[in-house]
Formats: structure tokens, C-alpha cells, sequence
């Protein structure tokens, strides 16, 4: 299953993420994770990418597209993987496609995670997260069975505002403009599968399940 994840920030898309990946054996892909790779392991592409972020400007698509094909020849996304986090641009997602059609192994699926701006605001000013596995929680939709420890690893959460509303509806108004014209872009395509995200957790997971039902019935 070779998936892409779009949502605002606080559309629960990584916790999604993780889920789909723990369920049929995916690799999760973000794109900070392999920049900080790149750039900590002092490759060609991460010095490259470097010179452009010590100036203070855009690390170009080219770059980014180039880590990410890089990354997806790795053994543990053969079966699979989900990107969060990336495309994020027209561009990038037409070097993408280009790049994934000529290996043979096209997207199946596009999920786009859908919630409303003052959801988001809601769930992103009452988050805790666990700084030793990076566990997400949530005061008001998610919250740990233990106050103030996490469920998994059992170290103390810490509060997570460091945003106020301005900065958060400017984030989530940067993302509709950006994101817009990729979601018109997938779904010209057909590849574009809409999520409520506005549920719990555990609801959003079944629809991402129901949503993606005749993908994981092919690989089985
Ligand atoms: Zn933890």
C-alpha cells in the first residue's frame, strides 16, 4: 500500500499514521525526520540542503523530492509506505508521481483529514506530549489514563502550548493555501479519499480503515 497523508495541523494525521503503520506492516515516511537524517549524517544532498536553510532560504523541491525517492528504495518501505508530511507543493507531488510511476510503484491512495479551523485551535491549545516517546495527548479528545503520565512508557507529559490561537489559525490559514491546489491535483486524478477527522481517535481510525477497504482486501 503505497499511501500520502494530508491534514491540517491537529487533524490527528500522525497518530493515524502510526496506526496504519502498526496494522499492515507500512513504513511511516516524514520528511523532517529524513532532512534531519541527511543533514546529521553530512551527505552530499543534507550539506546541499544546508547551505540553502544557513542562508535563511527554501531548500528547493528538487532537493526534497531527491531524499524522499531515497528513502523509499530503503528496505523497510518495499511493502509500503505512508508520507506525511510530503508533498507538499504541486511540483513536488508531480516528481513524485513521475518518480513512483517510473519504479512501477504508483500511489494508491491519497487520505485527506478533514477538520474544521476551530477544532483544530481546540485540539492544538490542550495537547500534551511524552518527551521520551513522543506520544501525543490531548486534554479534551485524548487523554492519558493516568493524569500527567504517559500510557506507553510511563514518563511525565509535558503541556504543549507553546502556540497561542493567532499563531495556530495562521499556521492552519498556511496550509489551506498551500495545500489547496494538491488536493485539486489528487482528486482530478482519482486518487483523493476524504476523512472525517472530527471524532476520536479511535473513530477516525475505523474510517481511515473503511476509506481505504478495497486497498488492504488487494494486498491480502
Ligand atoms: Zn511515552
Amino acid at each position: 500500500m503505497r499511501i500520502v497523508l494530508l491534514g491540517p495541523p491537529g487533524a490527528g494525521k500522525g497518530t493515524q499514521a502510526r496506526r496504519l503503520a502498526d496494522r499492515y506492516g507500512l513504513a511511516v515516511i516524514g520528511t523532517g525526520d529524513i532532512f534531519r537524517d541527511h543533514v546529521a549524517r553530512g551527505t552530499p544532498l543534507g550539506r546541499e540542503a544546508k547551505a540553502y536553510m544557513d542562508r535563511g532560504e527554501y531548500v528547493p523541491d528538487r532537493i526534497a523530492v531527491e531524499m524522499v525517492l531515497a528513502r523509499l528504495d530503503q528496505p523497510d518501505a518495499r511493502e509500503g509506505f505512508i508520507l506525511d508530511g510530503f508533498p507538499r507543493t504541486v511540483p513536488q507531488a508531480q516528481a513524485l508521481e513521475r518518480a513512483l510511476t517510473e519504479a512501477g510503484r504508483p500511489l494508491d491512495a491519497v487520505l485527506n483529514f478533514k477538520i474544521s479551523d476551530e477544532m483544530a485551535v481546540k485540539r492544538l491549545t490542550s495537547r500534551l506530549v511524552c518527551p521520551n516517546c513522543k506520544r501525543v495527548y490531548n486534554l479534551s479528545f485524548k487523554p492519558p489514563r493516568v493524569e500527567g503520565t504517559c500510557d506507553v512508557c510511563g514518563h511525565e507529559l509535558q503541556l504543549r502550548n507553546d502556540d497561542d490561537e493567532a499563531t495556530i489559525l495562521r499556521r492552519l490559514d498556511v496550509y489551506r493555501t498551500q495545500t489547496e491546489p494538491l488536493v485539486l491535483y489528487f482528486w482530478e486524478r482519482g486518487l483523493l479519499r476524504d476523512i472525517d477527522a472530527e471524532a476520536p481517535e479511535e473513530v477516525v481510525a475505523d474510517r481511515t480503515i473503511e476509506a481505504i477497504s478495497d486497498l488492504s482486501d488487494l494486498e491480502a
